[in-house]
């Protein structure tokens, strides 16, 4: 049955009233009523009923009805009619319906709105979870985000790189690595691409962005953190400061809210968010950060970092005083932020680094960075390390290389903010965590 039909979209349907059309979906629900009976199905495009008539459908399919089981994938033949009284406004008039594979019962988990099932387990079927049309909508807009920001970097110059996650270069501490056993010899899982995307800006690309996972053996227990994260990376050569890299950021990010605003429109309602977008991105010193926290009774030394929960009141502080969702966090303190980091001369004990904040939570962290050699390898000592050991890194400034500078997103975290759920995982098909490295 069905073979020399082509198949409709349930999206498509309000071009095909009247006419007989094949569908093909998952059954979301069954509702018996003897004379009629409905099926709720649902595909790639979201969900519609159909309904059985005993007058209208086919006997034995009317009767195969009665055994079909939640989540089996049938087709149907049927003609799609108007219904201003349904929430679907469209519904199929069942013909003829057939079972292509039956779902055993019991489902091991409910991917209904009303589910009651913990995370965890829906995690351990997620590919049954994600049927759900509002969990699907999720990764529906992370695609369209990726999508997006793809188009922005190729329209800005910038060349896709892709670079090795298994590697001996780390430039972040060592107690975030994975080591993996290379024949024998010990090697890790990247924690950044840093270094990688320096070496092709050097490599002449001048402007370098990859979309990859990034490792990190954190034993991290938030609603934010993950072990294996996707990260937005990129490198930009030929800047005058970290602003230029501030400046392309803020672009970057209008047009992503604008774009995905338009592009995931469906989606976006379906889950219940509104995005507004941003206009000017306040620039503040940590300095001036610390000030506004002290202000509401939170205080820090001039060197420390800011905690979770300061980000947090920060985040509505700056709702408040500027109207934005965003703030971009600058100057870090030296102490706090990685040797290769470009010092301020303007601001003492300072770097030219950045994170950028998105309703009180850090979704990209940034810096120029150091470019020239002496000064760089004067740096690594300050910190504590030997340039010795990183002669692959530091040949980089050797040979001619521009000022540069660039910053790393988690596609997770900014899912995760963008959509507002309360917790990373839900914008993850597969998280991983310190519990969590199946399926
Ligand atoms: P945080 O302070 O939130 O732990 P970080 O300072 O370690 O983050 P960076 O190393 O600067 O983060 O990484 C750049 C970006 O990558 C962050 O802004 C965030 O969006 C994302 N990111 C970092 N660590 C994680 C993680 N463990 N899980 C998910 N995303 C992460």
């Amino acid at each position: 049955m069905g073979l020399t039909m082509k198949r409709t979209l349930i999206n498509e349907l309000k071009q095909h009233l009247g006419q007989e059309v094949l569908v093909q979906g998952w059954v979301q629900e069954v509702r018996n009523l003897s004379k009629i009976k409905f099926v709720i199905l649902r595909d790639r495009t979201g969900d519609m009923q159909t309904l059985a008539l005993q007058t209208d459908t086919e006997p034995d399919s009317f009767a195969l009805i009665d055994t079909l089981t939640k989540e089996s994938v049938v087709e149907i033949i049927g003609i799609p009619k108007e219904n201003k009284e349904s929430r679907w406004e469209i519904e199929v008039l069942i013909k003829k319906l057939s079972i292509i594979s039956m779902a055993e019962v019991p489902l091991p988990t409910d991917n209904t709105d009303k589910s009651q099932t913990q995370i965890d387990k829906r995690l351990d079927y997620r590919f049954l979870d994600v049927r759900n049309v509002k969990k699907n909508a999720i990764f529906k807009v992370r695609s369209k985000l990726v999508k997006i920001v793809t188009n922005f970097f190729d329209k800005n110059g910038f060349t896709n790189i892709n670079t090795p996650k298994m590697t001996t270069i780390g430039v972040e501490s060592g107690a975030e690595l994975f080591e993996v056993n290379y024949f024998g010899k010990p090697v890790y899982l990247a924690q950044s691409p840093q270094v990688y995307k320096q070496m092709f800006v050097v490599g002449g690309f001048e402007r370098v962005y990859e979309i990859a996972p990034v490792f990190r053996a954190e034993k991290s227990h938030t609603m934010r953190h993950l072990t294996e994260f996707t990260g937005v990376d990129f490198e930009m050569g030929f800047i005058q400061d970290e602003h230029d890299v501030m400046d392309f950021i803020e672009k970057m990010v209008k047009d992503l809210l604008k774009n995905v605003k338009k592009e995931a429109a469906a989606e976006l309602g379906m889950l219940g968010v509104e995005l507004s977008l941003p206009k000017k991105i306040p620039r503040l010193t940590m300095a001036a950060a610390k000030k506004l926290l002290a202000e509401k009774g939170k205080t820090f030394s001039e060197d420390a970092d800011l905690d979770s929960e300061s980000e947090k009141l920060l985040g509505e502080l700056i709702k408040e005083k500027y109207n934005s969702e965003f703030v971009f966090i600058t100057n870090y303190p030296w102490a706090v932020k990685p040797f290769y980091h470009m010092k301020s001369e303007k601001f003492p004990n300072t770097t030219k680094s950045f994170d950028l904040l998105y309703n009180g939570v850090e979704i990209a962290s940034g810096s120029q960075r150091e470019h020239r050699v002496e000064v760089w390898r004067a740096q690594a000592r300050e910190k504590g390390l030997d340039p010795a050991t990183m002669t692959k890194y530091e040949e980089l400034f050797r040979y001619g290389c521009p000022p540069h500078g660039g910053a790393g997103f988690g596609l997770d975290r900014i899912t995760h903010r963008l959509l507002k759920l309360d917790n990373i995982r839900e914008a993850v098909l597969l998280p991983r965590d310190p519990e969590r490295v199946s399926p």
